[in-house]
């Protein structure tokens, strides 16, 4: 059923490393081929064999009304007959910068990136160059892109000085980075207790790039606590939360208030985008107000800022479209569940709004060593099997799942099903 694909992925071997522009769409962690795709629909994806799949990873969570929105696409094709980029600002920037920071009571300012490493990246900078510190604390098992600083994450143990997971970082980048682990509260103190030097902690509040693991509200109020007492900046990643666990992201279900909100992919429903915000005061020292450099050619570019402004404007119109796809994502895992107690397999499941994960393990993992427990073997069969039924799930025990809108109540249930048979096969994994 993947003959077309096989063959398209051999031919991009030969061009692009590992055939792909970003290493998790190799499939490596499930095995087999990655389908290539042809194109998006509603809840659907449709690869070169003539396969549709229900999809379930939405871009990696970015398109909450599905593929090939009307609205969307029409204030996409209004904008793209304008031209693609002038370098130069546009109302379209100011409009959408107005839709999100009136949403927030944290947040007065926002500058438009292309990706959420960048976001992340400058969001960093901002901290270090406002606070004048160095160090920033960031945790196991959070990804918060590829810059040198923040790749980072092998190795547990606090205030271990960060060593590179990747070759090519070298180590000077990262002796500034400690590391902690999540939802690790002795560490978190210890690790303030050994530098006078941290600039900022940098955490997703709900990660998604360890499967779904919340922080809890104790965890992030000691984060919050810290910061204050040690005149550091405390950094919500949203890239993949923002606007997703809720209309607010995870800043709208939870209690605390960071100082620096960084978005991403969300906010551009499916062009590339990041963003990161904070008070007027943080904002101001950005250039050209500031000192702190941070700039990009493509930024704030039109058609993304269109696609996100028509996306934003959707969901603040009807806010109940969140009730439906947390619902619906907790239909789903609620019935994954079911049906693997009912085959003997054991199954942890999570969801925030209309992000969901599901782990292959006797108990919930709190952290990244905990998700490393899990049975990856019987996660890969899954997968395979579930694909082959057209059902598409992240491909990797370590990635969370979506909901969107065009995702039906009867195609959740057709999956529960397959899902069902799926497990049954799945014992001996
Ligand atoms: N932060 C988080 C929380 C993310 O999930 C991601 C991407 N998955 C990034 C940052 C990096 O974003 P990008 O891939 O757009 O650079």
């Amino acid at each position: 059923m993947f003959k077309k694909s096989i063959k398209a992925y051999k031919e991009a071997c030969e061009v692009i490393p590992g055939g792909v522009d970003s290493p998790v769409r190799a499939f490596k962690s499930v095995g087999g081929t990655p389908p290539f795709i042809k194109k998006g629909e509603g809840a659907y994806l449709f690869d070169i064999d003539g396969n549709a799949y229900v999809d379930f990873v939405q871009s990696w969570g970015p398109l909450i009304f599905g593929h090939c929105d009307k609205d969307i696409e029409k204030a996409v094709i209004k904008t793209v007959k304008k031209g693609l980029s002038f370098g130069a600002p546009t109302l379209l920037e100011t409009e959408l910068a107005q839709e999100i920071v009136s949403m927030y009571k944290n947040i007065d300012k926002i500058r438009f990136v292309s990706s959420g490493t960048e976001a992340t990246m400058s969001a960093i900078r901002l901290a270090r160059g406002v606070t004048n510190k160095n160090d920033i604390v960031k945790f196991e098992g959070c990804y918060h892109g590829h810059s040198d600083s923040l790749l980072v994450q092998a190795g547990s143990g606090m205030a271990t000085f960060g060593s590179p997971s990747s070759p090519g970082v070298p180590a000077d980048l990262t002796k500034h980075t400690l590391l902690c682990e999540y939802n690790n509260i002795s560490q978190l103190e210890k690790c303030f207790e050994e530098s006078s030097d941290i600039a900022c902690i940098i955490i997703e509040p709900i990660a998604g790039n360890m499967g779904l693991v919340p922080a809890t509200n104790e965890f992030l109020e000691k984060c919050r606590e810290l910061c204050n007492k040690h005149g550091a900046l405390l950094i919500f990643d949203e890239v993949m939360s923002g606007f997703r666990a809720s209309l607010k992201g995870a800043s709208g279900i939870l209690n605390i208030q960071a100082d620096i909100l960084t978005f991403g992919k969300v906010i551009g429903a499916g062009m590339p985008v990041g963003a990161f915000a904070a008070s007027k005061e943080i904002m101001s020292h950005l250039s050209p107000e500031g000192k702190i450099y941070q700039a990009g050619t493509l930024s704030g570019n039109p058609v993304a800022m269109a696609a996100g402004l028509e996306s934003l404007k959707k969901l603040k119109a009807n806010p109940k479209i969140y009730e439906d796809l947390s619902k619906k994502a907790i239909k789903l895992v609620n019935g994954l569940k079911e049906v693997a107690t009912k085959n003997g397999i054991a199954l942890q499941v999570n969801t925030r709004g209309s992000m969901f994960g599901f782990f292959f393990c006797e108990e919930e993992p709190k952290n990244f060593k905990e998700v490393g427990k899990c049975n990856f073997e019987r996660f890969a069969t899954f997968h395979r099997e579930m694909l082959k039924h057209g059902f598409y799930f992240a491909c990797s025990q370590y990635e969370a799942g979506f909901i969107c809108t065009k995702i039906t109540n009867k195609m959740i249930e057709n999956c529960i099903k397959t899902a069902d048979k799926v497990m049954k096969g799945l014992k001996n994994n």
